[in-house]
């Protein structure tokens, strides 16, 4: 309220020293490179593969297991997507996946350590400097996590590219009161392109390119700024409720758990179930709430199928019908954690007595 106040009552809304001083706390966090804020993490995605100077024709390789902003990105940038499957057994596309994608047409991969999983970037950003592609990295739900670089120690995911993204939805690792984004590169000629496309082109008083408004606003920037403070304190929440539920849940039939993969940020808690939607009711009873992240993969959303028709994507299609998040946030009391575990317990239970 009182970082608030200031805005508030200095009459600057929109971008200013607020906005710059998140712009530069952010990029310190993520090591190397400079960061552009902008309106949302879909806004972030469609800024950073404009900056490709993507031609009609050319191929950005992505899962299709993740967020539908990630297929408008790339259909908004002019580029043909080209939807990989999920490793057998995980949620995540890694570099195996990916390299089955490849063609000679392929410009850029678009990774995404979903759920906060960060740990397939190393092995794909090897496979896109081998191969000589560009890499985005969609960390909208990885701030906090990190992954081991040979050359580079612990990297945070966001850095691992020559583009990455942010998002800061409320209900991210590190969540804004409204709608807000970033980007972020190592490469200074991208972030300039990147400050002016996100402003109208502006370059001094002339517009240079056709660029975008996505302007953060300063009342967001200050509660980023906030936010990034207690992202680590949160971060050992989240894992620390990941692990309870790891322990708690172990051994139970008709549910597969994630993997308590070092450096995971652990946004969401997502397991699988044949029994899904069974479970899902039983919770929903229970009071429990849960979601299902995704209902559907991209090659199965009707904006695809209308574009670009069937796909063969079979651990992507699998995983939708099987996937469940649990409740997962930094101000989860242990009675709450503790209430969740026995409620998932009991369901399971009650679910195979009633089959
Ligand atoms: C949330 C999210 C986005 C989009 O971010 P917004 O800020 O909601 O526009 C993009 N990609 C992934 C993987 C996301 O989870």
């Amino acid at each position: 309220m009182a970082a608030w106040g200031r805005v508030l009552g200095g009459g600057g809304y929109i971008l200013g020293p607020s906005v710059q001083r998140f712009e530069t706390a952010l990029a310190r966090r993520l090591g190397q490179g400079g960061v552009v804020g902008v309106n949302s993490g879909t806004d972030a995605l469609v800024l950073a593969l404009r900056l490709l100077n993507l031609e009609p024709g050319d191929e950005v390789v992505l899962p299709s297991y993740t967020f539908f902003a990630c297929f408008e990105a790339v259909v908004r940038a002019g580029a043909v997507p080209v939807l990989c499957d999920c490793a057998a057994d995980d949620f995540i596309a890694g570099a195996q996946q990916i390299a089955a994608c490849l063609t000679p047409r392929t410009r850029a991969v678009l990774a995404v350590p979903l759920f906060g999983d960060a740990s397939a970037l190393p092995g794909i950003a090897r496979l896109c400097r081998d191969r000589g592609l560009t890499l985005v990295e969609d960390a909208a739900q990885a701030l906090g996590a990190r992954a081991w670089s040979e050359e580079r120690g612990w990297v945070p995911a966001g850095a691992w590219g020559d583009l990455g993204t942010m998002s800061f939805y409320p209900t991210k690792t590190l969540g804004a009161t409204g709608d807000a984004g970033a980007l972020h590169s190592p490469h200074p000629q991208l972030i300039d392109r990147a400050r002016s496309l996100r402003n109208h082109g502006l370059l001094g008083a002339l517009h240079a390119d056709v660029g975008f408004n996505s302007r953060m606003d300063a009342l967001q920037a200050e509660v980023l700024l906030i936010g990034l403070e207690q992202l680590d304190r949160w971060q050992a929440r989240r894992q620390a409720i990941a692990r309870r539920y790891l322990a708690g849940l172990s051994g139970l039939p008709r549910i597969v758990l994630p993997q308590d993969r070092e450096g995971h940020a652990w946004n969401y808690f997502v397991l699988r179930s044949a029994h899904r939607d069974d479970l899902q009711a039983r919770l929903a009873a229970a009071g429990v709430d849960t979601k299902v992240y995704y209902e559907r993969p991209i090659h199965q959303q009707p904006a695809w199928l209308e574009r670009f028709g069937e796909r063969d994507l079979p651990i992507a299609s699998s995983h939708a019908r099987q996937a469940l998040a649990l409740p997962i946030f930094p101000g989860m009391q242990e009675v709450e954690v503790e209430g969740v575990v026995a409620a998932v317990r009991q369901a399971v239970e009650e679910g195979q007595q009633n089959e």
